[in-house]
C-alpha cells in the first residue's frame, strides 16, 4: 500500500516497520473471537515507550484520528475493534515490569506484560497474583485489570481492580500523569487517602486514555493447595433453587475459599472437549459443579480451612438440600495460567468464542441460572454457564459464554441473538454487564440513572473533546 502523509507522520514517531497500512495486517486488528461486527483501521502502529503515546495521542487529536490501544486483544467483549477505523495501537512490546517491592507488597508492569510473564517471575519470588482464570498466558495484565476483570484468587481479593494500587496515564491531550499515592510518594503502594482518580481509567475500555504503567497489590503465595466440590442435583428447569444459592452464600460468608465456581454440565463437558451436539446428561450427573478452592502456608492451615468447607456442606446435605460431593482431583492439578481456551472454542467447530458476563446478586442465580438455560435451549446451544462469587460481596460473576462456528452464517446471527437475550436476564436479575459491547451498555444506560450516562459524558467530553480516543466504547 502506498504510503501517505499520516502513515509518514506515524512512521516519524515510532520509526520504520511499526507502522503498516498493509490490508493483510488491518485485517488482523479488524476483529475478535466474538460475533461482533469487524472494522478495519486505517493504521497499525507499534509502540515502545510513552514518548511515543504521547506524541501518537498528540498527532490523533491534531489530525482527530480515532486511536485503539490493544495488547492480547483477548477481551471477548469485541473491545478493541476499531468500530470508527483510525490507528489500533498495539502495546505488546512494551513488556517491562518496571519494579517489584517486596518491603511493600506491589508491582509495577507496563501495558504488554501478559499474565504468563508476571505469574513466572513472581513465583520464582514466591508472590502471586489474581490472574483470569481463562485465556492463554499470552493475554495482557494490565487490560484485564482496567477492566474489572475476575481472577483465580476472587473469593479471597475481590475483583482484579480492586488491587490496583496506582497508574500512569497518557490523557488523550498527550499529558502524562499519575493516579492514586504515586501522584504524590515514590511509592506505588495506594490509592488513598487522596481523590481516587481511578475510576477515570477502571471500566471506561480505553477511551479515556492510554495507561502505560499500573501498580498492583502482590502477595506472598502459599504453598499447599486443596478443594472440595459439589453437585447440585436438580433439573434443567430449576436448575438452583434458592435454598442452594443460600447455600453458597453460606460457602462465601465463611471466607475461606480463594475461588468458588460453578458451572453448569454442558460447560463441564465443553471443558473436557466434548463437541456440540452432547449427548443426553445422564440422571446421575449434576446440574451445576461446584468448587471451592484453598490454599494456605501450613498443612495444619489447609486441614482447618477444609473442615470448615466440609461442615457447612455436610449441614446442607443433611438438611436435605440436593446436593453431593464430587471428585475434584482435576481441578487441584490445575496451574495457573489455564490452556482451557482452544477446548471450548472450538465445541461447534470454527473457533468463534462469544461472551456476556456480570456481576449479578448471587440470590438472583435462581432465576439468572434458569432463564439463562432457557435462552440456549430456544437457539439450540449447548447451555455454558459459568459463575464465581467474589469477596466482600454476596454478588459474582454470571456468565454466559457461546462457542460457535465463524464459518456458518447461522451460527453467527443465532448468537447475536442469544447475547442480546442474554444481557436482558442479566439486568432483569439486577446484575451489571461486565466488559459490555456498545449494545449492553446501551441496554444499561436505558434502564439506568439518566444522570449518569449525562455525567459518564460530560466526562468524556471533558478529557476527549475530539472524541479520538476508542470511540464508540460505552456508547460514548
Ligand atoms: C477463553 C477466555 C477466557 C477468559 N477468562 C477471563 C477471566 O477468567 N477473567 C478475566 O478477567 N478475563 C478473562 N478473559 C478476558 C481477557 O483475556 C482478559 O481480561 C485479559 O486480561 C485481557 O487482556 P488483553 O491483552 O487481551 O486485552 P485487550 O483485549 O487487548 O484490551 C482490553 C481492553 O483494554 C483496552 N486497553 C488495552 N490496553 C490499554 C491501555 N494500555 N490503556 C487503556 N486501555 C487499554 C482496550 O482498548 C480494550 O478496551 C478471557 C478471555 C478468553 C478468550
Amino acid at each position: 500500500m502506498p504510503k501517505d502523509r499520516i502513515y509518514s507522520l506515524l512512521e516519524s514517531i515510532v520509526g520504520t516497520g511499526n507502522v503498516s497500512n498493509e490490508p493483510y495486517t488491518l485485517e488482523c486488528y479488524a476483529c475478535d473471537s466474538t460475533t461482533n461486527l469487524p472494522s478495519l483501521p486505517n493504521y497499525v502502529v507499534i509502540a515502545t515507550t510513552v514518548e511515543q503515546i504521547q506524541a501518537l495521542v498528540r498527532l490523533a487529536n491534531k489530525e482527530k484520528i480515532p486511536i485503539v490501544p490493544a495488547v492480547g486483544m483477548s477481551n471477548t467483549g469485541g473491545l478493541t475493534i476499531p468500530v470508527e477505523g483510525g490507528i489500533s495501537l498495539d502495546l505488546h512490546k512494551m513488556d517491562k515490569i518496571v519494579e517489584i517491592n517486596e518491603d511493600i507488597d506491589y508491582a509495577i508492569v507496563e501495558p504488554g506484560v501478559t499474565i504468563g510473564q508476571l505469574d513466572t517471575e513472581l513465583k520464582k519470588r514466591g508472590y502471586w497474583v489474581s490472574l483470569p482464570v481463562g485465556p492463554p498466558g499470552s493475554a495482557g495484565l494490565l487490560p484485564g485489570y482496567i477492566l474489572h476483570g475476575y481472577g483465580h484468587l476472587g473469593g479471597k481479593f475481590g475483583i482484579n481492580s480492586e488491587q490496583i494500587t496506582g497508574a500512569e496515564l497518557v490523557l488523550p491531550d498527550g499529558e502524562l500523569v499519575r493516579l492514586g499515592g504515586c501522584a504524590i510518594s515514590s511509592y506505588w503502594f495506594h490509592r488513598t487517602p487522596i481523590p481516587d482518580l481511578l475510576g477515570l481509567i477502571l471500566g471506561w475500555q480505553g477511551t479515556t486514555g492510554i495507561v502505560t504503567k499500573l501498580g498492583i497489590n502482590i502477595y506472598p503465595r502459599p504453598g499447599f493447595k486443596d478443594a472440595i466440590g459439589w453437585g447440585v442435583f436438580t433439573s434443567h428447569n430449576e436448575p438452583l433453587p434458592e435454598t442452594c444459592a443460600r447455600f453458597l452464600i453460606k460457602i462465601a460468608r465463611a471466607e475461606v475459599a480463594h475461588d468458588i465456581s460453578g458451572h453448569s454440565w454442558g460447560a463441564v463437558q465443553i471443558g473436557k472437549g466434548l463437541k456440540y451436539p452432547l449427548p443426553p446428561k445422564p440422571k446421575e450427573d449434576p446440574e451445576l459443579y461446584f468448587a471451592a478452592t484453598i490454599y494456605a502456608f501450613t498443612e495444619e492451615e489447609l486441614t482447618v480451612k477444609k473442615k470448615i468447607l466440609e461442615n457447612i456442606v455436610k449441614k446442607g446435605i443433611d438438611s436435605g438440600l440436593p446436593l453431593a460431593y464430587t471428585d475434584v482431583t482435576g481441578r487441584i492439578k490445575v496451574e495457573m495460567p489455564t490452556k482451557y481456551a482452544l477446548k471450548y472454542s472450538d465445541h461447534r467447530g470454527g473457533g468463534g468464542l462469544d461472551y456476556i458476563g456480570s456481576i449479578t446478586p448471587v440470590i438472583n442465580w435462581t432465576q439468572g441460572i434458569k432463564r439463562l438455560n432457557e435462552v440456549f435451549d430456544k437457539y439450540g446451544f449447548t447451555p455454558y454457564i459459568r459463575l464465581s462469587i467474589y469477596r466482600g460481596t454476596l454478588q459474582g460473576m454470571m456468565r454466559a459464554l457461546m462457542p460457535y462456528n465463524r464459518g456458518d452464517e447461522k451460527d453467527i446471527e443465532a448468537v447475536r441473538k442469544i447475547a442480546r437475550d442474554v444481557v436482558q436476564v442479566i439486568l432483569d436479575c439486577g446484575g451489571l454487564i461486565y466488559k459490555a459491547p456498545s449494545f449492553a451498555c446501551e441496554e444499561m444506560w436505558k434502564r439506568g440513572d439518566p444522570n449518569f450516562f449525562k455525567l459518564l459524558k460530560e466526562i468524556k467530553q471533558t478529557l476527549d473533546p475530539n472524541r479520538i480516543m476508542n470511540p464508540g466504547r460505552l456508547c460514548l
